[in-house]
């Protein structure tokens, strides 16, 4: 499949891992948005939020724990951004789910 983050997952294209499991994987994202930027994505193709299916709970419930896990390490005591954008109104340009974590700068309340 002509999936870059499946590509990422099987090693064809190389990352800057920051946490793996059995399900999922995580990594910093090649144009940071701030000074912590990582990439949190299940190992399985899924296209986004949208084409969940009661199948994934499990594997939902592992990403935010993964997410938990890493805000911890990454040192976001003090908060962080959680993003996952859906479709083309969303802005999503990779077609595997995957949910962003921005830390260490100070977001606003606006969206834009
Ligand atoms: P989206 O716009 O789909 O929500 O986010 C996709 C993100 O993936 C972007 O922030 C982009 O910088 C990142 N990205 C795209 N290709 C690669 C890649 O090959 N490696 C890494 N580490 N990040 C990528
Ligand atoms: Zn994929």
């Amino acid at each position: 499949m002509d999936c870059i983050f499946c590509k990422i997952v099987n090693g064809e294209i190389p990352s800057d891992k920051v946490y793996e499991d059995e399900f999922v994987l995580a990594f910093n994202d090649i144009q940071p948005a701030a000074p912590v930027h990582v990439l949190v994505i299940p190992k399985k193709h899924i296209e986004s939020v949208v084409a969940l299916t009661e199948e994934d709970d499990k594997l939902i419930a592992h990403i935010f724990k993964a997410i938990r896990v890493i805000a911890k390490e990454q040192g976001l005591e003090n908060g962080f951004r959680l993003v996952s954008n859906v479709g083309a109104d969303g802005g999503q340009s990779v077609k595997h789910l995957h949910f962003h974590i921005l830390g260490k700068k100070q977001f606003t309340e606006n969206f834009g």
